[in-house]
């Protein structure tokens, strides 16, 4: 029910964290992975990694922010491989700074990397999915983006939200045409986007989850398999919550 054998998936910041483990997760299930990073380093080594043990990957270095590197992302995956089965939106940064401290730049760097830049790779996809008529996209948001949380600031929020609002309405538009689009919101979870929180920071969030725990990558990768796979073909327009039980608090 989870086998991806010949399907061909592309993950956007593929290269660590949450991305990196996406990736193997599709990979060991049996599809190309096509990692779309700024880091081409940790993607290369990622993809010998794979390779090493018999799954497939390649990195093709990409910005998200630029419309023209992920339009020829897609044309190039096309070329090679004849389709994109899956695309995941992963790639995003993190802000925290209050209101008061948030510069026109900041706001616009942040909205272009985690908003503009999911709907550029899904523009593209889904120009691509229409005519095979066929498609999974799986779009990264967050906990911030459904509820107030503490230690985030409103663009990584307000970027969010509209991510699971752009799943929502491409959804409907396009699940007619046999293209699911779902989102995953991860609680927090550890990577390097958070490697900088001080300890107190760590319990405070720890404190407020009741299974005890900050999310693993690994957590929201299974979810993302869920979607990507049969198990999760009749699911369109969702947002599942990987967060360990944070909104019953
Ligand atoms: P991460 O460890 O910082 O990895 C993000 C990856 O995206 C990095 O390889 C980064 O490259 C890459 N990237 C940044 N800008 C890019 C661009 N313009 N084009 C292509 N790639 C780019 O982050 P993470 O914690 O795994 O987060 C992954 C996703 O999960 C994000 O969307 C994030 O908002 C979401 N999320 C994370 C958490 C959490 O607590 N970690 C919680 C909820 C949601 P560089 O490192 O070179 O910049």
């Amino acid at each position: 029910m989870f086998d991806l054998k010949g399907e061909i998936a592309i993950v956007t910041g593929g290269s660590k964290g949450i991305g990196k483990a996406i990736v193997y997760a599709l990979a060991v299930a049996g599809a190309t992975v096509v990692i779309a990073d700024i880091d081409e380093d940790n993607g290369k080594h990622i993809c010998n990694e794979l390779s090493g043990s018999g799954f497939q990957a390649e990195i093709v270095k990409t910005d998200v922010t630029d419309s023209k590197s992920v339009d020829s992302l897609v044309h190039y995956t096309v070329n090679k491989y004849g389709k994109v089965d899956i695309l995941v939106n992963n790639a995003g940064i993190l802000g925290d700074a209050p209101i008061t401290e948030i510069s026109d730049e900041d706001w616009d760097r942040l909205m272009r990397i985690n908003l503009t830049g999911a709907f550029y790779c899904c523009r593209a996809a889904v120009r691509h999915m229409l005519e095979k008529r066929k498609g999974k996209i799986i779009n990264i948001a967050s906990a911030g983006g459904k509820q107030g949380f503490p230690l985030a600031g409103v663009h990584y929020c307000a970027s969010k939200g509209g991510i699971m609002a752009l799943t929502r309405q491409l959804a409907l538009q396009v699940s007619p045409q046999g293209i699911h689009v779902n989102a995953v919101a991860p609680g927090t979870t550890e990577t390097e986007m958070i490697k900088n929180r001080s300890e107190e920071k760590r319990q405070f969030i720890i404190n407020k989850i009741p299974v005890g725990r900050m999310g693993r990558p690994e957590d929201t990768a299974a979810a993302v398999l869920f979607l990507a796979s049969k198990a999760g073909d009749y699911i369109t327009g969702e947002t599942i919550d990987v967060n360990g039980g944070l909104y019953m608090d």
